[in-house]
C-alpha cells in the first residue's frame, strides 16, 4: 500500500489560467453570495454546482478517471485562494476528495472503474465518515459494525460530525468487521457506502439522517450525523481493497493530502485577515493620523505578515514532499500545526486592528475568525500533530 509514485505536473501556464478562472469565479459570483450563505447557514446550491463543473469535484482524481489529476502544489493554492474568499467552500470538494483518494490510493481496479469517474464529476458526492458521538482522535475506538452477509455487508451504528453527509449520496465509512480484534484496528475496515439514490433522492436501506449542526463557523456546509441500521453495501464494490483490516490504515495513513489541504486553508485566512488589516490600518485615523502610523499596530502588522509568509511556504514545502511521493507525515504536520495556528492568530489580530468594525457582521474579519479554530480541530487536532511530528523526527534521525 506504499504510494511512492511521483504525481503529474502542470504547466505555470496552465496553472496560472486555472488560478485565474478560480479568482474570476470567486470575484463575480462567491464574493457578493457568501455572507448571506454564511450567516443564514444555508446549503450554497449554485456554488456547488459551479465547483462540479469547474472540476474541483475531481480535481485530485487521475485524468483517466475523468479528473483534473492536478498536483498537491496547484491543489493547495486553489484551496488557499477559495478560503481567501469563503473557507467553507473548500470543505465539499475537499472532504468528497477525501473518499475518492481512498479509493483511487486502495481500491482494487474495478472499484475505481466503478466510483472514480462518477466521483470526478460530483454525479456521486460524499465525504469520509470516521467520527462517532464516543470515538474522534481514537478511532480505534469506533462501534459502528459491518457484518458480511453472502455479498455484501450489513452497517449498523451511528456516525456524527460528517461533512457531506446530509445533503451527499455516498460516503466512505470506518466499520469494524471484526470488533474483538486485537490490535483493535486489524479489525477495521472501510466500506463505500452508498447513503441516497441521487437520481431520486430516495435515502438508501436502513440510512437515516441527522439534522444539520449549528457551528460557530464552517457554516452553510451541511456537517451532521448519520445512523445505519443493517444498511447493505455491496461487498465487491464496496469493501475498500477487497480485504478486510485494512480500514484504519485507509483512514490514518497516506491522506496527507487532508493536512496539507487544512493548512491551505489556514493559509487563507490568514492572508485574508493581513490583507485586511494591512488596508483598514491605513484608513481608520486616531490621535490625528492613520493607526498604521502607531508603533502599536506597525509591530502586529510584522508579526502578522512573517507568521502568513512561513504558513505559505511549509505548506508549499509540504505539497511539493507530497508531489515527489512517499510519506510526509512530518511536513503535512509541520505545514497543518503552524499555519492553522497561525490562522487563528492572525484573524485575531486582524479584528484587533479592526476595533469594533471586526467585531461586525458587514466586515469579513467576524467570519475569519469563527472559521479559524476549525482547522486546529479537523484532519487531527493540532495537539496530535506535534506528537505526529515529534514522532516523525525521532524515526527520521535514530542514534
Ligand atoms: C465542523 C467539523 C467537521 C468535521 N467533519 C468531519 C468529517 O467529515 N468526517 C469525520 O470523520 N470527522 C469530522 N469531524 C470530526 C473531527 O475529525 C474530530 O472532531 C476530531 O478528530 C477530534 O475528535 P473529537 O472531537 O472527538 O475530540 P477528542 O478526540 O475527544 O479530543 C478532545 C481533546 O483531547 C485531545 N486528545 C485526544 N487524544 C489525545 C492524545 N492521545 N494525546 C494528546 N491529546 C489528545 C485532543 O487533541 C483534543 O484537544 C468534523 C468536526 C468538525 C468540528
Amino acid at each position: 500500500m506504499s504510494d511512492t509514485l511521483e504525481r503529474p505536473a502542470i504547466s505555470e501556464a496552465d496553472e496560472q489560467a486555472l488560478l485565474d478562472s478560480i479568482d474570476r469565479w470567486l470575484t463575480r459570483k462567491v464574493a457578493p453570495v457568501a455572507a448571506r450563505y454564511e450567516q443564514a447557514d444555508e446549503y450554497p446550491a449554485e456554488l456547488v454546482d459551479d465547483m462540479c463543473e469547474m472540476g474541483l469535484f475531481g480535481a485530485l482524481i487521475e485524468p483517466q478517471y475523468g479528473g483534473l489529476g492536478l498536483p498537491a502544489t496547484t491543489y493547495s493554492r486553489i484551496v488557499a485562494r477559495i478560503s481567501e474568499e469563503w473557507m467553507s467552500l473548500t470543505g465539499f470538494f475537499n472532504s468528497h476528495l477525501m473518499m475518492a483518494l481512498i479509493v483511487q490510493k486502495f481500491g482494487t481496479q474495478a472499484q475505481k472503474e466503478h466510483w472514480l469517474p462518477r466521483f470526478a464529476t460530483g454525479e456521486l458526492r460524499g465525504g469520509l465518515a470516521l467520527t462517532e458521538p464516543d470515538a474522534g482522535t481514537d478511532l480505534q475506538g469506533i462501534r459502528t459494525v459491518a457484518r458480511r452477509d453472502g455479498d455484501i455487508y450489513r452497517i449498523t451504528g451511528s456516525k456524527l460530525w460528517i461533512t457531506n453527509s446530509l445533503e451527499g449520496s455516498i460516503l466512505a465509512v470506518l466499520v469494524k468487521t471484526d470488533p474483538d480484534s486485537e490490535p483493535r484496528h486489524r479489525g477495521m475496515s472501510m466500506l463505500i457506502t452508498p447513503t441516497r439514490d441521487p437520481a431520486t433522492g430516495a435515502e438508501c436501506e436502513g440510512v437515516s439522517r441527522g439534522k444539520k449542526l449549528p457551528k460557530l463557523g464552517y457554516r452553510g456546509i451541511d456537517t451532521g450525523g448519520i445512523s445505519f441500521d443493517a444498511a447493505p453495501v455491496d461487498a465487491r464494490l464496496g469493501l475498500v481493497g477487497g480485504e478486510e483490516g485494512k480500514g484504519f490504515l485507509m483512514a490514518t495513513g497516506g491522506l496527507e493530502i487532508g493536512r496539507v489541504n487544512v493548512a491551505a486553508r489556514g493559509v487563507g485566512i490568514a492572508r485574508r485577515a493581513l490583507k485586511e488589516a494591512v488596508a483598514y490600518a491605513q484608513i481608520r485615523q486616531t490621535m490625528g493620523k492613520p493607526i498604521a502610523q502607531h508603533q502599536a499596530i506597525q509591530l502586529k502588522l510584522g508579526e502578522m505578515a512573517a507568521k502568513t509568509r512561513a504558513a505559505e511556504l511549509l505548506v508549499e514545502d509540504a505539497a511539493r514532499a507530497y508531489d515527489r511521493g512517499g510519506r510526509v507525515d512530518l511536513e503535512a504536520g509541520m505545514a497543518k500545526w503552524f499555519a492553522t495556528e497561525t490562522a487563528f492568530e492572525v484573524a485575531t489580530e486582524s479584528m484587533r486592528i479592526h476595533g469594533a468594525y471586526g467585531y461586525s457582521k458587514e466586515y469579513p474579519i467576524e467570519r475569519l475568525y469563527r472559521d479559524a479554530p476549525l482547522l486546529m480541530i479537523g484532519e487531527g487536532t493540532n495537539e496530535m500533530q506535534r506528537i505526529i511530528i515529534a514522532r516523525q523526527l525521532i524515526a527520521r534521525n535514530p542514534v
